[in-house]
């Protein structure tokens, strides 16, 4: 459901190669995809397809919850693109009508499918980590052309893209983090911040931190440099490219959302599901935490 950006880009193609998978219909307001059969909406879709069993939904966050409901009152395994929902309560919500019903619930985040982060993940264990700095930092008019949702409320601003850090993160890091400290810049004329800078407490005594930015023309940065006490390594390319002193030790072509949906089938045989909220839930406390600050009106 939601056949926009991230659903043509990334969806269709993946669905298109899954051996687990057949695209047997669309729901979107105002587009299609050529020779599925395509509603308007999801009521429509569910009522006149009871034999499709699972619903994919790629619509912006805010919208996202009802449809997400309504797809699992009708019996449907639900899948949803990062962040999961507007907020963490509405998440906790569908995770236990889910679970009650029995179906399975698939919260992704597809930064976690990148080629080198089950590598950079198993070389972080067991190593003392002294610091660890994400710089995620894009431009926004390349990736998100005209969609006003991102900077509404609900919409996250720069979080949309520094979730995906964050995703990252707490698969990698060997313990939970909490934030501390927060800077939030907000455009004169929007709701949500162009930019951000997080500061982490780590129990094990890390210095850990983010910079995201909206606003890096050229160029576009997807970086974590972790310092141990015995090394240096580079996780780059957004999860893709991993390199220890300079040497690259792993790396792979783009298969992240292929990935998603392995093992989003994965869930549906094993009966699972899979909801891990820890990426928004920094995310929500640096709403909580964060220092505003304001500057330049941002327009496309
Ligand atoms: P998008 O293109 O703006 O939206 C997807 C589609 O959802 C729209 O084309 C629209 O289709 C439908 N939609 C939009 N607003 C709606 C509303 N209020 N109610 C119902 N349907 C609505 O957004 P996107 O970039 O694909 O992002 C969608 C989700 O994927 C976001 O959560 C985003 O974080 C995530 N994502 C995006 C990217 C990316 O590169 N853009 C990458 C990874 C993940 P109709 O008008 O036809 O209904």
């Amino acid at each position: 459901m939601g056949i926009g950006k991230i659903a043509r880009d990334q969806h269709v193609p993946a669905l298109a190669g899954s051996a687990d998978f057949t695209l047997a219909a669309t729901a979107s307001r105002n587009a299609r995809v050529e020779g599925v059969e395509g509603f308007a909406d999801l009521a429509t879709l569910l009522e006149a397809r009871p034999d499709i069993p699972c619903v994919s939904l790629c619509t912006p966050p805010v919208p996202r919850f009802d449809d997400a409901r309504r797809a699992l009152l009708a019996g449907r395994h639900v899948m949803l693109e990062k962040p999961p929902g507007a907020t963490l309560a509405e998440v906790h919500d569908l995770e236990a009508l889910a679970a009650a019903r029995g179906l399975t619930l698939f919260a992704t985040w597809h930064s976690r499918h990148a080629a080198a982060v089950g590598a950079a993940r198993d070389w972080l264990a067991g190593r003392t980590i002294r610091r660890l700095s994400i710089a995620w930092k894009e431009d926004v008019r390349r990736w998100h052309p005209g969609q006003d949702w991102v900077f509404e409320p609900g919409g996250l601003g720069v979080f949309d893209p520094g979730i995906n850090a964050l995703s990252v993160l707490t698969a990698i890091f060997p313990r939970p983090l909490h934030l501390a400290a927060a800077e939030l810049t907000f455009p004169a004329n929007r709701q949500t911040p162009i930019a951000a800078t997080l500061a982490f407490r780590d129990p094990g005594g890390a210095e850990v931190g983010a910079v995201f930015d909206w606003r890096q023309e050229g160029p576009q940065t997807w970086d974590i440099r972790i310092e141990t006490d015995g090394s240096t390594a580079l996780l780059s390319d957004g999860g893709a490219r991993l390199s220890v002193d300079g040497t690259e030790v792993a790396a792979g072509p783009d298969r992240e959302y292929p990935g998603l949906y392995a093992r989003f089938a994965e869930l549906l045989a094993a009966g699972g599901s899979e909801v891990d909220l820890s990426p928004m839930v920094h995310v929500a406390d640096a709403f909580t935490l964060g220092r505003r600050h304001v500057t330049d009106a941002f327009d496309w």
